[in-house]
């Protein structure tokens, strides 16, 4: 049965076969898919052009400073939670070139390059933390006098694919922040895998016009309330099984205790490696390097990812104004979960849990911030 296509098409349930036909049907009239693959002991975000890319039956072990792929006999494609890469790598590539310029006799000339047209990519497992992040960078990105033209074209002709979790990762806390496990908006299609006695059955919404149109050369089963029913089962138990969250009253908290000894503790541990900042997917910090070839006839001014982690990055006239680990972490996590609020109304963490797996010395922003908010309960 081919499914309707109104304002946006019904929920239909596929199986892994079917999986592979939208898989191939994504790839379609020049999109380039990008989605989930194993490389190097990590789930990263590749190019797909088939099912069998997909990472079937692997999930990740994910703790403070711990990532281990493990393969099960598990029939999902997208048991695995979030991995170090973020879409942000596609959409707000670490190095792009601003300008370029060569000799020309004694002086130089500005090279006026034509950009290449945005791809168009197709972001296949995209979670909810994630679409959150993306949500994030649009606020970021697309603000009036400042707008970045390069995301705003690649975001425009992206197409997402969100994938709920049927499994929470180790690091997760998604749920605490209200950024997952489930997709709620801003995806074109959502698929939600659901394992039975049949196998693996699939549950495709569709949440926009090209999601849409991607539809309706889909031939698949409406889905019924049961197949409804089971998928929302399925996602909570991604919800239930979440053993990191944010603490309530930590905005508030973090804000009001820029003195407190636990900043020094943490200072002790942290190695200012800028990991966190890395993966995290709202962190959007840079700056500029200038590269000069070695005949000296051309030069390019590159805009490439930095931290608030670095030396540098706070330098100005007469120095750096975070010499120091402690107010380099400080900086960070308070602008995460309390200036962010005040600068883009929203927090700048989405609880993916990446900050806290890949940090080398286990640094847990759930833990930091309780600690430092028990502290301030107690003080007050
Ligand atoms: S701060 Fe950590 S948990 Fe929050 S969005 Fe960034 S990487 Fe994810
Ligand atoms: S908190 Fe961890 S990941 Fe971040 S800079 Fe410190 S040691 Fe590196």
């Amino acid at each position: 049965m081919v499914s309707p296509v109104g304002a946006f098409a019904a929920p239909v349930i596929t199986d892994a076969a079917g999986l592979g036909v939208l898989v191939a049907a994504l790839g379609v009239d020049g999109r380039r898919v990008i989605g989930p693959v194993c490389r190097d002991g990590a789930v990263v975000y590749e190019p797909v052009t088939k099912l069998s890319d997909l990472p079937l039956g692997v999930i990740d072990e994910q703790d403070a400073g711990v990532y281990r792929l493990k393969k099960t006999g598990d029939s999902r494609y997208f048991a695995h939670a979030v991995g170090p890469q973020s879409w942000k790598r596609y959409l707000f590539p670490p190095r792009q070139s601003l300008w370029s310029a060569r000799r020309r006799g004694k002086g130089f000339e500005i090279v006026k390059d034509t950009p290449a047209p945005a791809p168009e990519y197709v972001f296949l497992g995209v979670r909810a933390c994630e679409l959150a992040a993306i949500n994030i960078h649009d606020r970021v990105f697309d603000n009036g006098d400042f707008a970045d033209p390069g995301y705003l074209a690649r975001r425009g002709r992206a197409l997402i694919v969100a994938v709920n979790c049927t499994r929470a990762g180790g690091s997760c806390f998604c749920a605490s922040m209200n950024c997952g496990p489930r997709a709620e908006q801003g995806y074109d299609l959502a698929l939600t895998e659901i394992v039975g006695d049949g196998g693996l059955r699939i549950l495709i919404e569709t949440g926009s016009e090209r999601g849409a149109a991607i539809m309706a050369g889909f031939e698949a089963p409406l889905a019924d309330k049961s197949d409804l029913a089971a998928a929302r089962d399925a996602v909570r138990i991604a919800e239930e099984g979440m053993g990191r969250k944010m603490s309530q009253g930590a905005r508030k908290a973090l804000g009001k205790s820029l003195d407190d000894p636990r900043w020094d503790e943490i200072a002790m541990r942290c190695l200012s490696c800028a990991n966190c900042t890395l993966v995290c997917p709202t962190c959007f910090c840079t700056s500029t390097k200038d590269l000069t070839s070695l005949d000296g006839k051309t030069a390019e001014r590159q805009r490439v990812w930095d931290s608030c982690f670095t030396l540098d990055f706070s330098y100005i006239h007469g120095g750096s104004i975070r010499r120091g680990t402690a107010a380099r972490y400080r900086q960070w996590i308070t602008h995460k979960l309390v200036h962010w609020h005040e600068q883009f109304g929203m927090s700048g963490c989405t609880g993916c849990g990446r900050c806290i797996t890949w940090c080398p010395v286990g640094i847990d922003i759930t833990q930091e911030a309780r600690v430092i908010t028990e502290s301030f309960v107690k003080g007050g």
